[in-house]
């Protein structure tokens, strides 16, 4: 029972160890903030050995005065060379904190989609204030205070950076919904088809629970209590998950549906949680903790009850019942049964 136990803790941490964490100390990167020559050596004087383009990360190799070695590109497309630090910001700069670096001259609006208002036009190259930022764009303040909305294509976070893992161009998730947000764009259909595949990402880790702990109650891996605990614990670790993408992002601006979906994983917490019972085989007598595998409605009756008082005088209700038949299957001998239960 201890090994099953401690054999389950372990794979659950196994899982969580997937999130994706803040890869900041992997190791020095630059941002390229001008359009620039990439160079042979630590100076002007040195030969241009290929361009730098507005927006291009890096990796450090090693510095030199004011000069940053890098590498451009990767595995065999790899490229070492030099760039000076007046056009590069490094990620760990806390100087830039906060700060996001526009692409492409662009517009600034209001909002992200419908009925998104002009606000101002910012410029290639410029540096801007992230107010706040999610997987689609990013909510901006320019030099002169005007705030607006610009979509993430047009706008790369630079400098020292502290938004949470979701929102980190390095995590998984932001990864996935940056290839959503691109297949978005393009039409119509794409548009609905990544509702229907973003309403995918929230029900999977939803199974993902129900599959996980009809396990272990099969198994009798845990205790009932336990498992009820561990449904819980995951529901949570679900919701702080994906409900911030699902209420912050286009596709879900009207909040509504983060809602709907919180109360969705309320309802199906309480319903896992009620569905474990404790279950003996009438065969061979083993007891283990299950799931009440649902029920077949067959039908309701209604009864009149009288209570007589001492005075002789009476007061009558109405009871209704409802019958509902189970079937279960023993995990040890294989025993089927069916029991009918009275829900009143
Ligand atoms: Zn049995």
């Amino acid at each position: 029972m201890l090994k099953f136990t401690i054999a389950h803790l372990s794979l659950v941490l196994l899982i969580l160890s997937f999130f994706p964490t803040d890869s900041q100390a992997k190791g020095l990167e630059i941002v390229i903030i001008k359009n620039a020559n990439f160079r042979s050596g630590p100076g002007t004087n040195y030969k241009i050995i290929g361009n730098l383009g507005i927006g291009e990360k890096l990796k450090v190799v090693s510095t030199k005065d004011s000069w940053y070695e890098a590498v451009k590109g990767r595995r065999n497309l790899a490229v070492t060379g030099w760039v000076s630090s007046t056009i590069a910001v490094a990620n760990n700069d806390s100087a830039y904190a906060g700060k996001g670096l526009i692409l492409l001259n662009v517009d600034l609006t209001s909002k992200l989609g419908k009925n998104a208002v002009w606000v101002a036009s910012v410029k290639q190259g410029d540096i801007v204030t992230i107010l706040k930022s999610q997987p689609f764009g990013s909510k901006i303040q320019l030099d002169n205070g005007e705030i607006g909305w610009v979509r993430r294509n047009f706008i790369k976070q630079i400098g020292f950076q502290n938004y949470p893992y979701y929102l980190n161009e390095k995590s998984i998730i932001y990864s996935a919904f940056n290839f959503l947000d691109k297949l978005r764009t393009k039409n119509e259909f794409f548009k609905y088809f990544v509702i229907v595949i973003s309403v995918v990402f929230f029900i999977l880790p939803l199974y993902f629970i129900h599959f996980f702990t009809n396990f272990l109650c099969v198994r009798k891996a845990l205790s009932n209590t336990l498992i009820k605990w561990l449904i819980r614990f995951l529901g949570i670790v679900v919701m702080l998950l994906v409900t911030p993408i699902f209420m912050f992002t286009p596709p879900y601006e009207n909040f509504f549906i983060g809602v709907v979906f919180v109360v969705l994983l309320l309802f199906d917490m309480w319903l896992q949680g009620k569905r474990i019972v404790y279950l003996r085989c009438p065969r061979c007598r083993t007891m283990w903790a299950g799931m009440d595998k649902g029920s077949i409605f067959l039908g309701g009756w209604k009864s009149k009850r009288t209570v007589r008082h001492a005075d002789g005088s009476t007061t009558g209700s109405t009871h209704s019942a409802m019958y509902y038949r189970d079937k279960r299957e023993c995990n040890h001998c294989g025993h089927r049964w069916s029991i009918t239960r009275v829900k009143s």
